[in-house]
């Protein structure tokens, strides 16, 4: 395992929602940056500290150490209100923040939220892509690559600014209506004024993202990279159209802020013990059943901000090996293990059935991933004692005190094994084991 690094970028190795708001929070207390690179306000960390939770959907989870200046980086797509929203928010927590804002960063206006909520309205896409946030994230990256998007640093020249929104004031008001049917009003002078002031506050906190790392990291400093969603929802290995409209995946953290390959020292990639996801396409360890509901009910896994039941299924490491592969995977952090204490068996998808041939690789082909059935390897469950009142848990540790957090080896024999197995299959160490929601329920290995 890798112990010296300059550099961690920590992915999500699944479907998003692993947990890596937790582990993000670990490792920033040892770096000097903390950096998105990609995605939008449709990410959404949990940190709980000192038994209070904060959500965050834009900022890096790097704030609530004031050693870190948080960067966000160019792949990433802004909302400003929301920007402001959470910097207003941390303010008021008493948390002072050091910001810097990608000038090349894509920002999101009110018409790209408008066209996300027609996209999805649109009856031929229903059943074909990925549910939509609703935050104008597609319709962004849409513009990026049809190069007609708005960046930062307009945002601080009036005179351009006011010319490359006019041009793409009419592009979308144009596709609303003649694509998407959309009838209401456009306020482009509205847009135009909000925007300005806007600029006026973030104006401080612009700079060229790429220079200023580099720089750093020319002097010693660390930085983290903080990867929002997860590897199966990366726009290009992923399940697509299932998948996000970035990459999540390693490469988008040097795409995404300017920082070369070379200088990544370790990748870490989040899994949970079992899985879940939030919208369609194939998932062949679905438990479509009693298991299913009492993961979901014990890991609380419901959509943040739509409240929306996640689907959930076994542990799958044919869509882990991807995620490895395609991240160079140092190590991995595994989390919410406590969700399956227990459980009389604990199930893990090794492989996937497909008429008579039995494969470990993920399939581009959709039509051939739905026919993709699981093969199955099983283990034994483990029980937890719940130190505090010698009552079998229902759910996880009962973490009342640091002391009360066991170390690898005391952990169940049956839950080692399990987690070991994935190592072996895997091959790549596990490095943290997260038994519990809170900061302080997290195993170094
Ligand atoms: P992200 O989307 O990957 O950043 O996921 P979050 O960081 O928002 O985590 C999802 C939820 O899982 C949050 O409510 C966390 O507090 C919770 N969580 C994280 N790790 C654990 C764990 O080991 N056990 C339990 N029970 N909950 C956890």
């Amino acid at each position: 395992m890798k112990k010296n690094w300059q550099t961690v970028v920590i992915v999500g190795a699944q479907w998003g929602d692993e947990g890596k708001g937790k582990v993000t929070d670990f490792y920033a207390k040892q770096t000097d940056y903390v950096v998105r690179f990609q995605g939008g306000n449709n990410a959404g960390h949990t940190i709980v500290y000192d038994g209070k939770v904060l959500k965050l959907h834009l900022l890096p989870s790097g704030v609530l150490h004031s050693r870190n200046k948080v960067v966000i980086g160019n792949g990433v797509v802004i909302d400003p209100k929301v920007l402001f929203k959470e910097i207003s928010k941390l303010k008021k927590m008493g948390i002072k923040i050091n910001l810097l804002v990608s000038d090349r960063a894509h920002l999101i206006f009110p018409f790209h939220v408008t066209m996300d909520a027609a996209g999805e309205n649109l009856s031929a896409k229903k059943n074909l892509a990925a549910l939509s946030t609703n935050r104008g994230i597609w319709p962004t990256y849409s513009d990026k690559t049809g190069r007609v998007g708005i960046r930062v640093i307009d945002l601080v020249n009036p005179q351009i600014f006011k010319k490359k929104l006019d041009l793409l004031f009419e592009i979308q008001k144009k596709k609303l209506s003649a694509i998407y049917n959309h009838r209401g009003k456009l306020d482009k002078q509205k847009i135009y004024r909000q925007y300005q002031l806007y600029a006026k506050k973030l104006k401080k906190h612009i700079g060229d993202v790429s220079l200023e790392l580099n720089q750093a990291l020319a002097k010693g400093k660390k930085v983290m990279f903080e990867g929002a969603q997860g590897a199966m929802l990366d726009l290009d290995h992923g399940v697509y159209p299932y998948t996000t409209s970035s990459n999540t995946t390693v490469g988008g953290a040097c795409t995404g802020t300017g920082v070369p390959p070379q200088k990544i020292d370790k990748v870490i990639g989040v899994a949970k013990a079992y899985l879940s996801r939030v919208g369609g396409g194939p998932l062949p360890s679905e438990q479509k059943n009693s298991i299913g509901d009492k993961i979901r009910e014990i890991g609380g896994e419901y959509g943040t901000t739509t409240g929306r039941p996640r689907r959930i299924g076994w542990l799958d490491l044919v869509q882990l090996r991807l995620a490895k592969r395609v991240n160079g995977l140092d190590s991995l952090a595994i989390t919410k293990i406590d969700v399956l204490n227990n459980f009389e068996e604990v199930k893990v998808c090794v492989a996937y059935r497909v008429g008579q041939k039995v494969i470990k690789e993920m399939p581009a082909d959709l039509s051939i991933y739905e026919k993709c059935r699981p093969v199955y390897r099983s283990f034994p469950g483990w029980k937890i004692q719940d130190t505090t009142n010698k009552k079998q848990t229902s759910s996880k540790f009962q973490i009342t005190n640091k002391s009360q957090i066991p170390n690898y080896k005391q952990l169940p024999q049956n839950m080692r094994k399990y987690l070991e197995f994935i190592e072996k299959e895997i091959r790549v160490p596990i490095e943290m084991v997260s038994i519990g929601a809170e900061r302080e329920a997290t195993i170094i290995k």
